[in-house]
């Protein structure tokens, strides 16, 4: 029988940077995925690295956001060094969009939000900000430019941090589908596989948006998938330097010149198929945000399922069964949190207590509002 000190259930860029974390601290790590690591949300994001809010609901992971954006550039070092692989990390910032004609009034608001978070936010007037991004539209009434956001190649990242961890000593398992957990009473003893059982001190969950199918799971992670279609164009005559969004759009410039534009939510299961309806609405957005794109090249289309959860907020840590763990539920904010998950997950597993307080994120907090909806009035 295989014996770990840490079990990992699916291999994307979650599961993968949580053994790089715990392979440098020594321990015995394996990750096991039913396919070759990184092929699903990992593969198909933009890669962007915001922490502001996108509504009042994400306001919640802002603190987790921010400390995970504050740690990027030391792990982008790292697993760049480890691996010997480019990540495509651009620091350059991101800029929103307003086109309303009640402007003026929105961007106090967006950058007195921003403020109030603790989030760098500059206001732009529309000429200014289109004298730092020519591509954006004469539509525009005004700006948020927020300075010191980033994107990185999330298609790059994923295979350099699996890299990094077997560079590290983490065994890495393709082909390996997880049945479910290994439970005895209260303690959770590892993971099943189709034919063999694996044994570990602490396991680890993160298998996306498919977390809940596995054995023993659905309780601590009833994820759904939010699928998300995306575009990647390419012209030679427009140059896009920061990542832009508008509220029907966001344009991603990648170092390799391609522009990727996204992206739908849409919940229709497990289905990852690209509609006319989908890339129609994020072609027209694009085009409305930046009209020289009319004459881009479409070089690809695809879609990806992100682990979305009943809040819309991230599942982390400990649960009532003794040595299992979840990292999952990410929605749209995965590889933004993918530092500081594997940072929390390492801090849980070695020494029991984390630095950012992740309570609100408990795995246990759907079986207790469970609980609170049974109970008699
Ligand atoms: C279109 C789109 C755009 C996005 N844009 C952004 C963005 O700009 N910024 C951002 O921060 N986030 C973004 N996201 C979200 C982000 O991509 C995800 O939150 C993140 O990738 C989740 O990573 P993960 O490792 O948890 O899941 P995944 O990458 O889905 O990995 C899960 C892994 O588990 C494996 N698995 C599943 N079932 C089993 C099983 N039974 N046994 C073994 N292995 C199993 C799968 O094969 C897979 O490799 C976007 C997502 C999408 C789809």
């Amino acid at each position: 029988m295989k014996k770990y000190d840490v079990a990992i259930a699916g291999g994307g860029v979650i599961g993968g940077s949580i053994a790089l974390e715990l392979a440098r601290a020594g321990l015995r790590v394996a990750v096991f995925d039913r396919q070759k690591p990184g092929q699903e949300a990992s593969w198909a994001s933009a890669g962007i690295i915001s922490p502001a809010p996108e509504n009042p609901g994400m306001i919640a992971t802002v603190e987790l956001a921010k400390c995970s954006a504050a740690l990027y550039p030391e792990f982008v070092a790292l697993v760049e060094e480890l691996s010997g692989q480019s990540t495509g990390y651009r620091r350059k910032g991101t800029l929103e969009a307003i086109f309303s004609q009640e402007a003026k009034e929105e961007l106090s608001t967006i950058i007195a939000l921003h403020h109030g978070l603790g989030l760098k936010a500059e206001p732009l007037r529309a000429e200014d900000a289109r004298e730092l991004e020519p591509a954006l539209s004469d539509e525009l009434q005004a700006a948020a430019l927020r300075p010191e956001e980033a994107s990185i190649d999330n298609r790059l990242l994923t295979p350099a941090v699996f890299e990094a961890a077997q560079r590290s000593d983490a065994e890495i398992f393709p082909a390996s589908r997880v049945k479910g957990i290994w439970r005895e009473g209260m303690r959770c003893r590892g993971l099943l596989l189709e034919n063999e059982k694996v044994q570990a001190q602490w396991t680890v969950i993160a298998a996306g948006c498919f977390s809940g199918t596995l054995g023993g799971i659905s309780a601590y992670a009833p994820v759904k998938p939010a699928k998300g279609q995306m575009i990647a164009l390419r012209t030679d005559d427009l140059k896009i330097e920061r990542v832009l969004w508008s509220e029907k759009v966001y344009l991603v410039p990648r170092n390799d010149g391609r522009i990727l534009a996204g992206a739908t939510v849409e919940y229709v299961g497990f289905d990852k198929r690209i509609t006319a309806g989908g890339i129609a609405k994020i072609l027209a957005a694009a085009i409305e945000l930046a009209p020289d794109l009319q004459d881009a090249r479409i070089e690809e289309t695809w879609a990806g399922l992100r682990p979305d959860s009943a809040d819309h907020l991230p599942i982390l840590g400990p649960t009532d069964l003794e040595g299992l763990l979840m990292a999952t539920g990410h929605f749209r904010s995965g590889i933004l949190l993918t530092p500081v998950t594997a940072r929390l997950t390492r801090e849980w597993i070695t020494e029991q207590r984390v630095s950012v307080d992740w309570g609100r994120f408990s795995p246990l907090r759907f079986a207790a509002a469970g609980a609170a909806q049974r109970a008699p009035a």
